[in-house]
């Protein structure tokens, strides 16, 4: 069987026609298979829901209990029948629950990966090489200048710079589901023992993660603490919130962020951003060539982010490759509407 004819773009998303589903469909669909939880992936109102029960809970929690008709909890390793084809889950190193989804049919394997990061994160199960024919790989920091380094040294210079100025408070910008919990324990990792002050936006799911066991340490919320008990203290918020008026309540912040993007100077000075934190739950360019390669992959589909230089890679190393040109997936590490509901 063709590769397109078992999986192939449409508006809603991809879309698999002998097991009629789509993955990460971006409209509404009767069945859809989700890769995790970012909201530009998992949306409310599909018929059906396949996916890890923690993207279940993190779309449970963010939409509400009646986000889709039914749900379906699939294990990683777990084989699913639907219509002509097998789905595997496997997991995909980029936050609590991501998978990876292997669609095989007769014998043609193909990998969906989702959003995917092959280096080490203390808050959720390590990625899985997963050969197979043909691998759908992302590409959001698909260009050679892109590398991310240890993000553990990363969170050195944090702690460093705390440490250098105990009379002024550390506002570090992180996307509240997988970015925030993995610095979180990173710094505990480092030993910093310290309570850590949360922004309201990310309470609900980084109590989730301590739910399911991730080792965070002592947590309190920023609201209701007085403004001198903030200094020396680390905080962490969604992007958008360390740029407007809710700093105030800070003495003196440090701003940090902790993003892939932070590697591009402009960017961090563009933001306002004192400490810029090269922290990513993407792969950088050595991570997405070396998984592509190690896939033993013939052929390689290009995703959301910067498609041309990964394409023009794969052909070099004799791969078919091409962008699949699919829209409506954002980039979670770029910024983070806070929704009215939230609180401060
Ligand atoms: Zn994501």
């Amino acid at each position: 069987m063709r590769p397109q004819d078992i999986l192939s773009p449409v508006p809603a998303g991809l879309f698999c026609k002998p097991g009629n589903f789509h993955i990460d469909p971006v409209r509404p669909v009767e069945r859809a298979v989700i890769t995790h939880g970012h909201s530009d992936h998992a949306r409310a109102g599909h018929g059906a829901v396949l996916a890890t029960q923690e993207t279940l809970d993190i779309m449970r929690l963010r939409y509400g209990e009646n986000f889709a008709g039914s749900t379906q909890a699939v294990r990683y390793g777990e084989e699913i029948r639907l219509g002509d084809v097998t789905v595997k889950f496997h997991p995909a190193g980029h936050v609590l629950g991501s998978a990876q989804i292997a669609v095989s049919c007769k014998d043609t394997c193909i990998v969906a990966s989702g959003d995917y990061k092959d280096v080490r994160d203390p808050t959720c199960a390590p990625f899985e090489v997963v050969p197979c024919d043909v691998f759908i790989t992302e590409a959001t920091f698909g260009l050679p200048v892109f590398r991310h380094g240890n993000a553990a040294d990363e969170v050195k210079k944090l702690l460093a710079s705390a440490a250098l100025f105990p009379e002024r408070a550390h506002l570090v910008g992180a996307y509240s589901l997988g970015k925030a919990q993995r610095v979180i324990a990173l710094i505990r990792e480092a030993g910093y023992d310290a309570p850590i002050y949360l922004h309201g936006a990310m309470e609900k799911i980084t109590h989730y993660y301590q739910s399911r066991g991730i080792g965070l340490g002592e947590l309190r919320p920023v609201r209701g603490t007085k403004k001198a008990d903030l200094a020396g203290a680390i905080a962490l918020a969604p992007p958008t919130a360390t740029s407007d008026i809710w700093t105030r309540r800070f003495p003196d912040p440090v701003t940090a962020f902790a993003s892939g993007w932070m590697r591009v100077r402009a960017r961090a000075r563009q933001r306002g951003v004192e400490l810029p934190l090269v922290i990513s739950d993407h792969a950088d360019w050595d991570g997405l060539t070396a998984t592509i390669a190690a896939t033993g992959a013939g052929e390689v589909w290009v995703t959301h982010g910067q498609e041309d230089a990964l394409v023009h890679w794969c052909q070099t190393k004799g791969l078919a490759a091409r962008p699949l040109d699919l829209v409506g997936y954002g980039d979670e590490e770029e910024s983070e509407a806070l929704s009215e509901s939230e609180e401060a």
